[in-house]
């Protein structure tokens, strides 16, 4: 049995508020603002949380893991895989990343194992939504998924509420 591990980080911004530019005299031009969406994470919407900036839904979670998945199996990483030249997938859901990342690794021989997941940051509350987010993600693994979340004692961007960020690692194996 061959082992390998990967990991993973990302950390996107969030979108500022139209309601937060007009608080600050600032004009706000709503249609040009994806402010509307909720935030995207762990591949949940969570409605009334800001949105993250970022390519895609900018689901910190997903592209660390993501990484951490494509690492392991020798795939390169996100950018790489998702980036600026692939069209294809200009737009895509994290889901899809996921997904492709997924079947990439199956198809270079390897099965998921296991997969942990920390998100940084002040809010959402992940506690809250754990399960939920656990069995979806484990469901494109195939394999137990770990979410959880930590904040930084008020220091830095996540402390000061400035974006998300999140860590992965994950375990594959192949019978040789
Ligand atoms: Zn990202």
């Amino acid at each position: 049995m061959t082992w390998r591990v990967g990991q993973g980080f990302d950390a996107h911004r969030f979108v500022t508020q139209p309601a937060d530019a007009a608080a600050q005299g600032v004009a706000a031009d709503v249609a040009s603002q994806p402010a509307r969406r909720p935030l995207s994470l762990a591949l949940l919407e969570w409605p009334g949380e800001p949105a993250l900036e970022g390519h895609s839904d900018g689901d910190v979670a997903a592209h660390a893991l993501v990484d951490a998945l494509a690492g392991a199996a020798g795939l390169g990483d996100i950018g790489q895989l998702f980036g600026a030249d692939r069209p294809e997938y200009a737009g895509a859901r994290s889901r899809v990343f996921l997904e492709e990342t997924v079947r990439q690794v199956h198809q270079a021989g390897f099965a998921v194992l296991n997969a942990s997941v920390q998100v940084i940051g002040n809010h959402p509350r992940v506690a809250t939504r754990r399960w939920e987010a656990e069995r979806g993600i484990g469901q494109i693994l195939g394999a137990p998924v770990s979410l959880s979340a930590t904040t930084t004692d008020a220091m830095g961007f996540t402390g000061r509420g400035e974006g998300l960020a999140a860590l992965a690692v994950c375990l594959i194996g192949r019978a040789q």
